[in-house]
Protein backbone atom coordinates (compact mmCIF):
# COMPACT_ATOMS: atom_id res chain seq x y z
CA UNK A 1 0.00 0.00 0.00
CA UNK A 2 1.35 3.36 -0.42
CA UNK A 3 1.77 6.53 2.23
CA UNK A 4 -1.30 8.12 0.49
CA UNK A 5 -3.76 4.97 0.86
CA UNK A 6 -2.79 4.24 4.09
CA UNK A 7 -3.32 7.99 5.34
CA UNK A 8 -7.16 7.46 4.56
CA UNK A 9 -7.94 3.99 6.30
CA UNK A 10 -5.31 4.40 9.21
CA UNK A 11 -4.77 7.20 11.40
CA UNK A 12 -4.20 5.31 15.02
CA UNK A 13 -7.49 3.75 16.22
CA UNK A 14 -8.62 4.14 18.91
CA UNK A 15 -7.38 7.78 19.28
CA UNK A 16 -6.93 9.13 16.01
CA UNK A 17 -8.89 8.42 12.81
CA UNK A 18 -10.20 10.01 9.92
CA UNK A 19 -14.26 10.39 9.87
CA UNK A 20 -16.27 11.83 7.44
CA UNK A 21 -17.91 15.21 7.97
CA UNK A 22 -21.23 17.32 6.63
CA UNK A 23 -18.57 20.29 5.98
CA UNK A 24 -18.68 21.10 1.94
CA UNK A 25 -15.15 22.58 0.67
CA UNK A 26 -14.40 23.33 -3.18
CA UNK A 27 -12.73 20.47 -3.79
CA UNK A 28 -16.20 18.35 -1.93
CA UNK A 29 -16.57 17.05 1.33
CA UNK A 30 -13.59 16.35 3.22
CA UNK A 31 -12.29 13.35 6.19
CA UNK A 32 -11.32 14.98 8.67
CA UNK A 33 -8.81 13.62 11.42
CA UNK A 34 -10.71 13.06 14.37
CA UNK A 35 -9.13 12.43 18.17
CA UNK A 36 -11.73 9.91 20.20
CA UNK A 37 -14.88 12.13 19.24
CA UNK A 38 -13.18 15.60 18.87
CA UNK A 39 -12.37 16.87 15.52
CA UNK A 40 -8.82 18.08 15.23
CA UNK A 41 -10.14 21.54 13.36
CA UNK A 42 -12.08 22.50 16.58
CA UNK A 43 -9.39 22.00 18.99
CA UNK A 44 -6.78 24.09 16.79
CA UNK A 45 -9.57 26.83 16.54
CA UNK A 46 -11.01 26.71 20.57
CA UNK A 47 -6.66 25.84 21.90
CA UNK A 48 -4.43 27.27 18.68
CA UNK A 49 -1.24 25.70 17.13
CA UNK A 50 1.26 24.02 17.78
CA UNK A 51 -0.82 21.81 19.84
CA UNK A 52 0.14 18.51 21.80
CA UNK A 53 -3.24 16.53 21.67
CA UNK A 54 -3.29 13.42 23.84
CA UNK A 55 -5.75 10.38 23.29
CA UNK A 56 -6.85 9.53 26.90
CA UNK A 57 -8.13 6.00 25.90
CA UNK A 58 -5.50 5.30 24.03
CA UNK A 59 -3.46 6.00 26.56
CA UNK A 60 -5.24 3.96 29.13
CA UNK A 61 -5.23 0.69 26.49
CA UNK A 62 -1.93 0.48 25.68
CA UNK A 63 -1.17 0.38 29.61
CA UNK A 64 -3.35 -2.05 29.85
CA UNK A 65 -2.36 -4.34 27.03
CA UNK A 66 0.81 -3.70 28.08
CA UNK A 67 0.24 -4.87 31.95
CA UNK A 68 -1.90 -7.83 30.44
CA UNK A 69 0.78 -8.94 28.50
CA UNK A 70 3.06 -9.93 31.73
CA UNK A 71 0.03 -11.33 33.82
CA UNK A 72 1.93 -15.02 34.05
CA UNK A 73 4.64 -13.41 36.30
CA UNK A 74 4.30 -10.78 39.66
CA UNK A 75 4.94 -7.48 38.06
CA UNK A 76 4.61 -3.86 38.29
CA UNK A 77 4.49 -1.23 35.17
CA UNK A 78 6.48 1.86 36.66
CA UNK A 79 5.52 4.28 33.48
CA UNK A 80 8.58 6.22 32.64
CA UNK A 81 7.65 9.66 33.67
CA UNK A 82 10.17 11.29 31.53
CA UNK A 83 8.90 10.38 28.54
CA UNK A 84 5.61 12.56 28.57
CA UNK A 85 5.55 13.79 32.44
CA UNK A 86 2.09 16.23 32.40
CA UNK A 87 0.56 15.76 35.62
CA UNK A 88 -2.94 15.15 34.05
CA UNK A 89 -1.30 11.91 32.29
CA UNK A 90 0.59 10.53 35.45
CA UNK A 91 -2.93 10.80 37.01
CA UNK A 92 -4.30 8.81 34.87
CA UNK A 93 -1.74 6.40 34.60
CA UNK A 94 -2.18 6.71 38.20
CA UNK A 95 -5.25 5.66 38.59
CA UNK A 96 -5.56 3.05 36.68
CA UNK A 97 -2.68 1.20 39.26
CA UNK A 98 0.27 2.27 37.45
CA UNK A 99 3.92 3.23 39.32
CA UNK A 100 6.87 5.40 37.86
CA UNK A 101 10.42 5.02 36.75
CA UNK A 102 11.52 8.74 37.79
CA UNK A 103 15.21 10.36 37.12
CA UNK A 104 14.92 13.45 38.93
CA UNK A 105 13.82 14.71 41.78
CA UNK A 106 11.97 17.20 40.22
CA UNK A 107 9.81 13.95 38.30
CA UNK A 108 9.64 12.76 41.66
CA UNK A 109 7.52 16.17 42.84
CA UNK A 110 5.39 15.53 39.84
CA UNK A 111 4.72 11.95 40.64
CA UNK A 112 3.50 12.85 44.22
CA UNK A 113 1.62 15.54 42.97
CA UNK A 114 -0.05 13.69 40.80
CA UNK A 115 -0.91 11.19 43.29
CA UNK A 116 0.00 11.33 47.05
CA UNK A 117 0.25 7.55 47.96
CA UNK A 118 2.31 6.76 44.36
CA UNK A 119 5.71 6.55 46.26
CA UNK A 120 5.16 3.08 46.96
CA UNK A 121 5.32 2.28 42.95
CA UNK A 122 7.81 4.62 42.37
CA UNK A 123 11.65 3.61 41.23
CA UNK A 124 14.47 5.79 41.10
CA UNK A 125 16.95 5.99 38.14
CA UNK A 126 19.72 8.16 36.88
CA UNK A 127 23.92 8.40 37.01
CA UNK A 128 23.82 11.66 38.74
CA UNK A 129 21.13 11.44 41.91
CA UNK A 130 22.11 14.33 44.25
CA UNK A 131 22.25 13.67 48.22
CA UNK A 132 19.12 16.08 47.88
CA UNK A 133 17.48 14.14 45.26
CA UNK A 134 18.02 10.95 47.45
CA UNK A 135 17.07 12.59 50.95
CA UNK A 136 13.88 13.30 49.18
CA UNK A 137 13.10 10.21 47.66
CA UNK A 138 14.25 8.28 51.14
CA UNK A 139 11.40 10.73 53.12
CA UNK A 140 8.71 9.66 50.20
CA UNK A 141 9.29 6.30 50.81
CA UNK A 142 9.73 5.06 47.58
CA UNK A 143 10.06 1.27 46.73
CA UNK A 144 13.74 1.07 44.75
CA UNK A 145 16.47 2.96 44.12
CA UNK A 146 18.45 2.01 40.97
CA UNK A 147 22.09 2.78 41.58
CA UNK A 148 24.65 3.10 39.30
CA UNK A 149 27.91 3.62 40.67
CA UNK A 150 30.02 2.78 43.87
CA UNK A 151 30.15 6.55 45.09
CA UNK A 152 26.27 6.69 44.52
CA UNK A 153 25.91 3.27 46.91
CA UNK A 154 27.80 6.06 49.57
CA UNK A 155 25.98 8.69 48.83
CA UNK A 156 22.61 6.74 49.28
CA UNK A 157 24.26 4.91 52.60
CA UNK A 158 25.34 8.09 54.12
CA UNK A 159 21.92 10.16 53.33
CA UNK A 160 19.86 7.02 55.04
CA UNK A 161 21.97 6.93 57.65
CA UNK A 162 21.25 10.33 58.35
CA UNK A 163 17.80 9.62 58.47
CA UNK A 164 18.16 6.54 60.07
CA UNK A 165 16.14 4.94 57.33
CA UNK A 166 17.10 2.18 55.41
CA UNK A 167 17.49 2.57 51.67
CA UNK A 168 16.00 -0.21 49.63
CA UNK A 169 18.58 -0.61 46.44
CA UNK A 170 18.80 -2.20 42.74
CA UNK A 171 22.40 -1.91 40.87
CA UNK A 172 22.10 -0.94 37.60
CA UNK A 173 23.81 -3.11 35.86
CA UNK A 174 25.09 -3.11 32.09
CA UNK A 175 25.13 -6.33 30.63
CA UNK A 176 27.26 -5.45 27.01
CA UNK A 177 24.52 -5.97 25.01
CA UNK A 178 24.15 -4.57 21.77
CA UNK A 179 21.00 -3.16 21.01
CA UNK A 180 19.78 -1.83 17.66
CA UNK A 181 18.74 1.78 17.67
CA UNK A 182 19.58 5.27 17.87
CA UNK A 183 23.51 5.67 18.66
CA UNK A 184 22.11 8.93 21.36
CA UNK A 185 19.29 6.38 22.83
CA UNK A 186 21.98 3.14 23.32
CA UNK A 187 22.56 2.72 27.05
CA UNK A 188 23.62 -1.22 27.31
CA UNK A 189 27.28 -1.22 26.08
CA UNK A 190 30.27 -0.93 28.57
CA UNK A 191 31.26 1.90 26.76
CA UNK A 192 28.55 3.72 27.85
CA UNK A 193 27.86 6.16 31.14
CA UNK A 194 25.01 4.28 32.47
CA UNK A 195 24.81 1.61 34.94
CA UNK A 196 27.84 -0.86 36.70
CA UNK A 197 29.70 -3.49 34.59
CA UNK A 198 28.17 -6.25 35.24
CA UNK A 199 31.62 -7.85 36.02
CA UNK A 200 31.94 -5.59 38.77
CA UNK A 201 28.50 -6.21 40.15
CA UNK A 202 28.71 -8.95 42.86
CA UNK A 203 31.48 -6.56 44.41
CA UNK A 204 29.61 -3.85 44.96
CA UNK A 205 26.72 -5.93 46.18
CA UNK A 206 28.77 -7.12 49.18
CA UNK A 207 29.68 -4.12 49.79
CA UNK A 208 25.87 -2.81 49.75
CA UNK A 209 24.99 -5.57 52.11
CA UNK A 210 27.65 -4.54 54.71
CA UNK A 211 25.96 -1.04 54.86
CA UNK A 212 23.55 -1.29 58.00
CA UNK A 213 21.34 1.45 55.79
CA UNK A 214 20.88 -0.03 52.55
CA UNK A 215 18.77 -3.13 51.88
CA UNK A 216 20.02 -4.90 48.98
CA UNK A 217 16.28 -6.57 47.10
CA UNK A 218 16.86 -6.34 43.08
CA UNK A 219 18.86 -5.88 40.19
CA UNK A 220 18.41 -3.54 37.54
CA UNK A 221 18.88 -3.16 33.41
CA UNK A 222 18.13 -0.37 30.90
CA UNK A 223 19.36 -1.32 27.74
CA UNK A 224 18.30 1.65 25.48
CA UNK A 225 15.33 3.19 24.05
CA UNK A 226 13.14 2.68 21.07
CA UNK A 227 14.04 -1.07 20.29
CA UNK A 228 12.20 -2.91 18.30
CA UNK A 229 14.24 -6.48 18.37
CA UNK A 230 12.75 -8.35 21.31
CA UNK A 231 15.43 -10.52 21.52
CA UNK A 232 18.36 -8.01 22.65
CA UNK A 233 15.57 -7.59 25.76
CA UNK A 234 15.82 -11.58 26.08
CA UNK A 235 19.87 -11.06 25.90
CA UNK A 236 20.11 -8.92 29.04
CA UNK A 237 17.57 -10.78 30.95
CA UNK A 238 19.24 -14.11 30.51
CA UNK A 239 22.66 -11.81 32.05
CA UNK A 240 20.62 -10.48 34.69
CA UNK A 241 18.98 -13.72 35.55
CA UNK A 242 23.02 -15.04 35.74
CA UNK A 243 23.59 -12.22 37.81
CA UNK A 244 21.00 -13.19 40.61
CA UNK A 245 21.68 -16.63 40.48
CA UNK A 246 25.17 -15.68 41.60
CA UNK A 247 24.33 -13.43 44.12
CA UNK A 248 21.63 -15.42 45.79
CA UNK A 249 24.75 -18.22 46.37
CA UNK A 250 26.49 -15.35 47.67
CA UNK A 251 23.64 -14.63 50.37
CA UNK A 252 21.72 -12.02 49.29
CA UNK A 253 18.00 -11.66 48.92
CA UNK A 254 16.68 -10.78 45.30
CA UNK A 255 13.13 -9.88 45.37
CA UNK A 256 12.76 -7.25 42.25
CA UNK A 257 14.77 -7.93 37.96
CA UNK A 258 13.85 -4.74 37.26
CA UNK A 259 13.95 -4.88 33.19
CA UNK A 260 13.63 -0.88 32.41
CA UNK A 261 11.95 0.00 29.31
CA UNK A 262 13.08 0.95 25.56
CA UNK A 263 10.45 -1.20 23.67
CA UNK A 264 10.13 0.96 20.37
CA UNK A 265 7.38 2.04 18.15
CA UNK A 266 6.53 1.83 14.44
CA UNK A 267 7.19 5.58 13.95
CA UNK A 268 7.78 4.24 10.00
CA UNK A 269 5.19 1.51 9.71
CA UNK A 270 1.88 2.91 10.91
CA UNK A 271 -0.34 -0.49 10.64
CA UNK A 272 2.11 -2.69 12.56
CA UNK A 273 2.53 -2.19 15.89
CA UNK A 274 0.96 0.49 16.85
CA UNK A 275 -2.92 -0.44 16.39
CA UNK A 276 -4.55 -1.51 19.33
CA UNK A 277 -5.20 -4.93 18.71
CA UNK A 278 -1.69 -5.42 17.21
CA UNK A 279 0.06 -3.93 20.15
CA UNK A 280 -1.22 -6.53 22.22
CA UNK A 281 0.63 -9.35 20.13
CA UNK A 282 3.95 -6.96 19.78
CA UNK A 283 3.85 -6.75 24.02
CA UNK A 284 2.99 -10.53 24.14
CA UNK A 285 6.29 -11.14 22.17
CA UNK A 286 8.37 -8.36 24.56
CA UNK A 287 6.92 -9.84 27.10
CA UNK A 288 7.98 -13.73 26.24
CA UNK A 289 10.88 -12.46 25.64
CA UNK A 290 11.92 -11.00 29.41
CA UNK A 291 9.85 -13.56 31.05
CA UNK A 292 11.65 -16.84 29.57
CA UNK A 293 14.88 -16.09 31.31
CA UNK A 294 13.29 -15.73 34.69
CA UNK A 295 11.47 -18.47 35.14
CA UNK A 296 12.10 -20.56 38.16
CA UNK A 297 13.41 -17.52 39.33
CA UNK A 298 10.47 -16.43 41.55
CA UNK A 299 11.41 -12.14 41.90
CA UNK A 300 8.90 -9.43 41.31
CA UNK A 301 9.53 -8.17 37.78
CA UNK A 302 9.59 -4.08 37.25
CA UNK A 303 9.12 -2.82 33.83
CA UNK A 304 9.68 0.78 33.02
CA UNK A 305 8.00 1.71 29.63
CA UNK A 306 7.23 5.41 28.68
CA UNK A 307 7.40 5.50 24.63
CA UNK A 308 5.36 2.22 24.26
CA UNK A 309 2.52 3.57 26.43
CA UNK A 310 1.88 7.51 25.32
CA UNK A 311 4.09 7.51 22.06
CA UNK A 312 1.28 6.62 19.73
CA UNK A 313 -1.10 8.38 21.70
CA UNK A 314 -0.49 11.98 21.35
CA UNK A 315 0.18 14.05 17.97
CA UNK A 316 1.39 17.58 17.52
CA UNK A 317 -0.98 19.42 15.80
CA UNK A 318 0.24 22.86 13.62
CA UNK A 319 -0.57 24.85 10.54
CA UNK A 320 0.84 25.59 7.08
CA UNK A 321 2.30 29.44 7.83
CA UNK A 322 3.80 29.33 4.23
CA UNK A 323 4.30 27.73 0.69
CA UNK A 324 8.11 28.08 -0.82
CA UNK A 325 9.83 27.22 -3.47
CA UNK A 326 13.53 27.25 -4.05
CA UNK A 327 14.83 26.60 -7.25
CA UNK A 328 12.16 24.13 -7.59
CA UNK A 329 12.47 22.54 -4.04
CA UNK A 330 9.10 23.12 -1.95
CA UNK A 331 8.85 23.67 1.28
CA UNK A 332 5.84 23.87 3.71
CA UNK A 333 6.73 26.13 6.84
CA UNK A 334 5.06 25.07 9.86
CA UNK A 335 4.18 26.82 13.01
CA UNK A 336 5.60 24.32 15.10
CA UNK A 337 9.65 24.20 15.37
CA UNK A 338 12.54 22.21 16.63
CA UNK A 339 11.72 23.32 19.74
CA UNK A 340 8.38 22.31 19.84
CA UNK A 341 9.49 18.88 19.25
CA UNK A 342 13.19 17.99 18.65
CA UNK A 343 13.04 14.45 17.65
CA UNK A 344 14.20 15.27 13.76
CA UNK A 345 16.58 16.95 14.50
CA UNK A 346 17.95 15.97 17.30
CA UNK A 347 18.45 12.08 15.64
CA UNK A 348 17.18 12.20 12.51
CA UNK A 349 13.70 10.92 13.82
CA UNK A 350 11.29 10.22 11.62
CA UNK A 351 7.21 11.39 12.22
CA UNK A 352 4.74 10.30 10.15
CA UNK A 353 2.75 13.54 8.72
CA UNK A 354 -0.87 13.82 7.44
CA UNK A 355 -2.79 16.82 6.57
CA UNK A 356 -6.05 17.02 8.91
CA UNK A 357 -8.57 16.64 6.14
CA UNK A 358 -8.52 14.55 3.53
CA UNK A 359 -10.03 14.25 0.36
CA UNK A 360 -11.18 11.64 -2.34
CA UNK A 361 -8.19 10.32 -3.87
CA UNK A 362 -9.48 12.27 -7.59
CA UNK A 363 -9.55 15.82 -5.98
CA UNK A 364 -5.93 15.24 -4.30
CA UNK A 365 -2.32 15.26 -5.71
CA UNK A 366 0.92 14.63 -3.55
CA UNK A 367 3.79 16.34 -3.80
CA UNK A 368 7.37 15.90 -2.86
CA UNK A 369 8.02 19.14 -0.03
CA UNK A 370 10.23 19.57 3.28
CA UNK A 371 7.91 20.47 6.38
CA UNK A 372 10.13 23.19 7.94
CA UNK A 373 9.49 25.32 10.73
CA UNK A 374 10.42 29.15 11.12
CA UNK A 375 13.76 28.63 13.47
CA UNK A 376 16.89 29.78 12.34
CA UNK A 377 18.90 26.24 12.23
CA UNK A 378 19.03 24.01 9.15
CA UNK A 379 18.35 21.50 11.77
CA UNK A 380 14.93 23.06 11.69
CA UNK A 381 12.91 20.54 10.43
CA UNK A 382 10.03 17.55 10.55
CA UNK A 383 10.74 15.50 7.33
CA UNK A 384 12.73 15.89 4.03
CA UNK A 385 11.38 15.24 0.34
CA UNK A 386 8.52 13.82 1.66
CA UNK A 387 5.65 12.86 -0.20
CA UNK A 388 2.39 14.57 0.70
CA UNK A 389 -1.02 15.38 -0.85
CA UNK A 390 -0.84 18.81 -1.80
CA UNK A 391 -1.64 21.26 1.43
CA UNK A 392 -2.75 25.18 1.23
CA UNK A 393 -1.29 27.95 3.44
CA UNK A 394 -3.67 27.79 7.02
CA UNK A 395 -4.21 23.82 6.04
CA UNK A 396 -3.60 21.68 9.58
CA UNK A 397 -1.48 18.98 9.77
CA UNK A 398 -0.87 16.40 12.42
CA UNK A 399 2.48 15.25 13.24
CA UNK A 400 1.68 11.39 14.37
CA UNK A 401 3.59 9.40 17.10
CA UNK A 402 4.88 12.36 19.35
CA UNK A 403 3.09 11.82 22.38
CA UNK A 404 6.73 10.39 23.86
CA UNK A 405 10.00 12.91 24.39
CA UNK A 406 7.72 15.39 22.37
CA UNK A 407 6.51 18.11 25.18
CA UNK A 408 8.96 17.40 27.48
CA UNK A 409 12.10 17.88 25.06
CA UNK A 410 10.57 20.98 24.35
CA UNK A 411 12.65 24.72 24.79
CA UNK A 412 12.52 28.37 24.14
CA UNK A 413 14.72 28.26 21.72
CA UNK A 414 14.37 31.53 19.22
CA UNK A 415 12.26 32.87 22.58
CA UNK A 416 9.24 30.69 21.29
CA UNK A 417 6.45 29.84 23.66
CA UNK A 418 6.31 26.60 24.15
CA UNK A 419 2.54 24.88 22.87
CA UNK A 420 -0.52 24.19 25.03
CA UNK A 421 -1.33 20.39 25.90
CA UNK A 422 -4.62 18.64 25.47
CA UNK A 423 -5.92 15.60 26.53
CA UNK A 424 -9.10 14.81 24.76
CA UNK A 425 -11.50 11.70 26.41
CA UNK A 426 -14.30 10.97 23.91
CA UNK A 427 -15.92 14.12 22.66
CA UNK A 428 -14.49 16.28 25.61
CA UNK A 429 -11.19 18.06 25.62
CA UNK A 430 -9.46 19.45 28.32
CA UNK A 431 -6.43 21.81 28.68
CA UNK A 432 -3.62 20.04 30.68
CA UNK A 433 -0.85 22.77 30.21
CA UNK A 434 -1.82 26.13 28.71
CA UNK A 435 0.30 27.26 26.12
CA UNK A 436 3.07 29.73 27.31
CA UNK A 437 2.52 33.23 26.79
CA UNK A 438 6.30 35.70 25.69
CA UNK A 439 6.04 37.01 29.56
CA UNK A 440 6.48 33.68 30.92
CA UNK A 441 9.39 33.35 29.36
CA UNK A 442 10.42 37.06 30.35
CA UNK A 443 8.98 36.83 33.91
CA UNK A 444 12.33 35.04 35.05
CA UNK A 445 14.75 37.59 33.80
CA UNK A 446 16.88 40.22 35.32
C1 LIG B 1 14.34 6.48 29.39
C2 LIG B 1 14.25 5.37 30.34
C3 LIG B 1 13.15 4.51 30.32
C4 LIG B 1 12.03 4.61 29.32
O1 LIG B 1 12.44 4.29 28.03
P1 LIG B 1 11.35 4.16 26.85
O2 LIG B 1 12.20 3.92 25.66
O3 LIG B 1 10.62 5.44 26.79
O4 LIG B 1 10.48 3.02 27.19
C5 LIG B 1 13.08 3.53 31.28
N1 LIG B 1 14.06 3.38 32.22
C6 LIG B 1 15.14 4.18 32.25
C7 LIG B 1 16.16 3.98 33.31
C8 LIG B 1 15.27 5.21 31.32
O5 LIG B 1 16.35 5.99 31.36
Amino acid sequence: MNSRAQAFTLGRPPGFIYRQTKRQTKRGVPLVLYCEGAALPSLAERYGTPLYVYSAAMIRQRYEAFDAAFCGIPHTVCYSVKANSNLSILRLLAGKGCGFDVVSGGELRRVLAADRKAASKVVFSGVGKTQEELTAALKAGILLFNVESDSELSALAECAGRQRRTAPVALRVNPDVAAETHPYISTGLHKHKFGVPINDARGLYAKASGSRYLKVCGVSVHIGSQITDVSAFGEALARVAQLVRQLRSDGHRIDYVDAGGGLGIAYENPDHENSGGEFSDYVARYAQALTTPLQGLNVRLLLEPGRSIVGPAGLLLTSVIYRKQNDGKRFLVVDAAMNDLIRPALYGAYHEIVPVARHSRDAERSEVVDVVGPVCETGDFFARDRELPEVQEGDLLAILDAGAYGMVLTSNYNTRPRPAEVLVTGKSSKIIRRREKVSDLLRSEV
